[in-house]
């Protein structure tokens, strides 16, 4: 009895899991199956997914599957608004095989003495051009599909360099600059205004739907 009922509630779970709609809003996955998250990452209701969080193989014993991946991933539809996540200068603005249309965008240094620059891959179109000044919230580019590394998944690559990081690359987590706080994905609204702080902060580089 017992048997069947604990079966009636595992067949339960597997028909919701399979037709639990997908959600494209307000959804962060994992840091990978068997990774554990460094932090734990909170998405607004109208925010695009996250469909890969940043990674460090180094972190992970065992198992040569774990590679690194210095940026995340947000997925949203060809030609959504990709948006400068704070304030700088454009540094880069270029088509490569890898990496397909690249934006760069140097934030200068924050009160701490770190510089911190943005990068965005995988872009459809680029809007700006080095030498720029771009604000935070604007529009510089379109989500696209571009680069052998995209392998034809639309989406959003986004690094964030912050110097003052150990690694070499000073690639650090993105989820440790948003403006409400650490984890915690801020979209831009154009009511607020996010004023230059102590530390670098940043906001959600797609739009969200509704703002
Ligand atoms: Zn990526």
């Amino acid at each position: 009895m017992k048997l069947c009922r604990l079966s009636v509630i595992a067949l339960c779970l597997l028909l919701s899991a399979c037709f639990a709609p997908e959600r494209e809003t307000g959804w962060a996955v994992g840091y990978g199956r068997s990774y554990a998250a460094p932090l734990s990452v909170t998405m607004p209701e109208n925010a695009y997914a996250i469909t890969q969080q940043f990674r460090r193989a180094e972190l992970y014993s065992g198992g040569s599957e774990v590679t690194d991946h210095f940026g995340i991933d947000v997925h949203a539809p060809l030609g959504t608004p990709v948006l400068a996540v704070a304030s700088g200068r454009v540094i880069a603005s270029h088509w490569e095989p890898g990496y397909g249309h690249r934006i760069e965008v140097d934030h200068g240094t924050d009160g701490n003495g770190h510089s911190a620059q943005t990068n965005y891959v995988h872009l459809r179109k680029r809007l700006v051009r080095v030498g720029d000044q771009v604000k935070q919230g604007q529009q510089i580019a379109t989500l696209g599909a571009t680069g052998l590394t995209a392998g034809g998944f639309p989406h959003l690559h986004f690094e964030v360099l912050y110097k003052g990081t150990k690694l070499r690359t000073h690639a650090a987590d993105p989820n440790l600059f948003w403006a409400k706080g650490i984890g915690r994905v801020t979209c831009f609204a154009k009511r607020h205004v996010w004023r230059p702080a102590q530390a670098f902060k940043i906001t959600y580089p797609v739009a969200c739907v509704n703002e």
